[in-house]
C-alpha cells in the first residue's frame, strides 16, 4: 500500500533499522554468497548438502562428541588419553583431526601450510566453519577419511597410508559432487586440483604442454611418480 505524502527512499534491506553499515553489509555478502554459519544454531550443518552421515559426523565433531581417546579416557572407556597413532599427545578432536602427523601431512598436500587460520584455530566448530568456507567438500571429506584412518588403525590395527587416504578422500568427493552437484551452500564451486596417486605398486606418468600461438613455441614435460609421490 502506498502512503500518500510519504516520499521514497533509499533502504538497506541487510539490517533491521535499514541503514547501511560496512558490518550489515558484510554479514549480508557471507549469508548471500557463502554459507549460512550462524554460531546460534547447528542448522548450518544439517543444510550442507552432503550425504547425511557426513552432516551427523561434523556435528558429532563440534560438539567433541567423536570418540577420540581423550573423551573415551574421562568416561573409562580407555586406559589413556594419549593419541595411539603418534603416542606423543593427548588425543583431542582437533589433534585427532589436523595436529597429529598422521593429520597434518594430509592436510599439507592441499597447500595449506601457511594458512594461519588453519592451523592456529583452537576452537573446533570454528575451525569446521573456516574449513568448510574455504574447501567446500573438500575439507570435509578429508576430515571424514582422516577419521576413517585414524579408526582403522586404532580400532582393527589397520594402517592406511597418506596415498590411501587422499584417494578415498577423491573419490568419495567426486561421487558427492556427481550426485549433489553444486557446493556445499551457494558460494563459489572449488575444485578438487591435488594429484590422485595410483592405489597399487604401478606408477602414474602424469603430463602437460603449452604453446605460445598457433604454430609458436611449444613445450610439454611428464613426471612419473610412484604410489608415495616419489
Ligand atoms: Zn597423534
Amino acid at each position: 500500500m502506498v502512503n500518500e505524502g510519504v516520499p521514497d527512499c533509499i533502504t538497506w534491506k541487510g539490517d533491521l533499522n535499514v541503514v547501511y553499515t560496512a558490518r550489515s553489509g558484510y554479514a549480508w555478502l557471507l549469508n548471500n554468497n557463502m554459507l549460512d554459519l550462524h554460531t546460534d544454531s547447528w542448522s548450518w550443518i544439517w543444510k550442507l548438502k552432503v550425504p547425511q552421515k557426513l552432516n551427523f559426523f561434523l556435528w558429532l565433531v563440534c560438539h567433541s562428541a567423536i570418540p577420540t581417546n581423550v573423551l573415551r579416557f574421562q568416561r573409562h572407556c580407555a586406559g589413556s588419553d594419549i593419541c595411539s597413532r603418534c603416542g606423543i599427545a593427548s588425543e583431542t578432536v582437533l589433534h585427532c583431526l589436523r595436529d597429529c602427523n598422521k593429520a597434518r601431512v594430509i592436510w599439507l598436500k592441499l597447500d595449506l601450510e601457511d594458512k594461519k587460520w588453519f592451523w592456529e584455530d583452537v576452537n573446533v566448530t570454528h575451525w569446521i566453519q573456516n574449513g568448510v568456507r574455504a574447501l567446500d567438500r573438500v575439507f570435509v571429506t578429508m576430515a571424514w577419511w582422516i577419521w576413517r584412518a585414524r579408526c582403522s588403525k586404532s580400532i582393527v590395527n589397520q594402517s592406511m597410508t597418506t596415498a590411501e587416504v587422499l584417494h578415498s578422500a577423491s573419490l568419495m568427493h567426486d561421487n558427492i559432487q556427481h550426485c549433489f552437484g553444486g557446493t556445499l551452500g551457494n558460494g563459489n564451486q572449488v575444485k578438487w586440483v591435488s594429484w590422485t596417486p595410483p592405489l597399487t605398486d604401478n606408477v602414474v606418468l602424469n603430463v602437460d604442454g603449452s604453446a605460445l600461438g598457433n604454430l609458436g613455441l611449444a613445450g610439454y614435460g611428464g613426471l612419473i611418480r610412484d604410489r608415495d609421490g616419489k
